[in-house]
C-alpha cells in the first residue's frame, strides 16, 4: 500500500513540474476541500466538550443528556451516536455552542496524513467549502494559515447560521456557481458527508464531481471511496493521469500541425 502511495505522489509531483515548465497548470482540475472531517477533526472534540458540559454545567445537565452517549459514541466509532441524537433539540444546543464558538474551533487536529499530503497536492486546492457559519469564518482562514494550506482566505461559509441539514443542497449551488468563474476547468469536491457528494455526482456533470472521504460520522455501509488521505492522493492521481495525456496530445498536435 506505502509503495502505491509514494508511485502514485511521485507522480503527481512530476505532473504538476511538467504542467508548470509548459504554462499549463491553469488547465488541471481544481479541488475544493470540505472543513470538518475532512481537513479537521472536530467530533472528537465535540464530545469531549460535550462531556464536560454534561458533568460541570448545571442547566445542561437539567437537558437531560445522557454521558453514557460519550461511551456510545467512542465503541459506535463515532458517527452512532451523533446519527442517534442529531434531530434532538437537545444535542443541536450543544452543537450550536461549539459551531459558533472561535475558541472551540481553534487548534483542531488535522486529519492523518493530511499535512504528508498536502505538501504535494498544494498547486491543485482552489478553495475551502463549509457549512460552517460566517461566525467562524475568520478563525477556520486562519487555522488554514497556521497549518500551511494554500490559499487560506478563500474560505466559503453559510452565513449566519450554517447549512448543516441544508449542505447538500448548498455545496451544490456554490460548486455550479465556481463552474461559471472557472470554465471548462474540472471542479471536485473531497468531502465526508455522503448525501453531499451523491447530490454533486447525481448531477451526472463531467465538470463537477465529488470523493467521499471517510471521517468519523461517514456512515461505514456507504464505503468511501478516500478512507485515508493518502487514498485520496492515489484518486487525484488517477484523474491527472488522462489530463496530462490529454496536454501531451495537445502539444504534440500543435507542434505537427
Ligand atoms: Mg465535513
Amino acid at each position: 500500500m506505502e509503495a502505491e502511495y509514494n508511485l502514485a505522489a511521485g507522480r503527481i509531483k512530476d505532473i504538476l513540474s511538467f504542467l508548470k515548465e509548459n504554462d499549463n497548470l491553469d488547465q488541471v482540475p481544481l479541488y475544493v476541500l470540505d472543513v470538518d472531517e475532512t481537513i479537521f477533526q472536530i467530533f472528537s472534540e465535540h464530545y469531549r466538550v460535550w462531556e464536560y458540559w454534561i458533568a460541570n454545567v448545571e442547566w445542561i445537565k437539567d437537558l437531560g443528556v445522557k454521558s453514557k452517549d460519550w461511551n456510545t459514541f467512542i465503541e459506535g466509532g463515532g458517527s452512532k451516536v451523533y446519527q442517534e441524537n442529531f434531530d434532538s433539540e437537545e444535542f443541536n444546543t450543544l452543537n450550536g455552542f461549539n459551531t459558533h464558538s472561535p475558541e472551540f474551533n481553534q487548534g483542531l487536529k488535522l486529519a492523518t496524513d493530511l499535512e504528508e499530503v498536502l505538501e504535494i497536492i498544494r498547486p491543485l486546492i482552489a478553495c475551502y467549502l463549509t457549512t460552517r457559519p460566517e461566525s467562524v469564518k475568520k478563525v477556520t482562514s486562519a487555522e488554514l494559515e497556521k497549518n500551511n494550506f494554500p490559499n487560506p482566505n478563500r474560505v466559503i461559509c453559510a452565513g449566519e447560521n450554517g447549512a448543516y441539514l441544508g449542505g447538500p443542497a448548498f455545496k451544490l449551488r456554490k460548486l455550479q456557481l465556481m463552474k461559471v468563474f472557472f470554465p471548462n476547468r474540472k471542479i471536485i469536491l473531497i468531502d465526508d458527508d455522503v448525501r453531499t457528494c451523491q447530490v454533486i455526482n447525481e448531477q451526472n456533470d463531467p465538470l463537477m464531481q465529488a470523493v467521499i472521504f471517510e471521517g468519523a460520522a461517514t456512515s461505514k455501509k456507504e464505503y468511501p471511496e478516500a478512507s485515508s488521505w493518502k487514498d485520496v492522493l492515489k484518486i487525484i492521481a488517477q484523474e491527472l493521469e488522462p489530463f496530462y495525456s490529454s496536454v501531451l496530445l495537445q502539444m504534440l498536435s500543435s507542434l505537427i500541425l
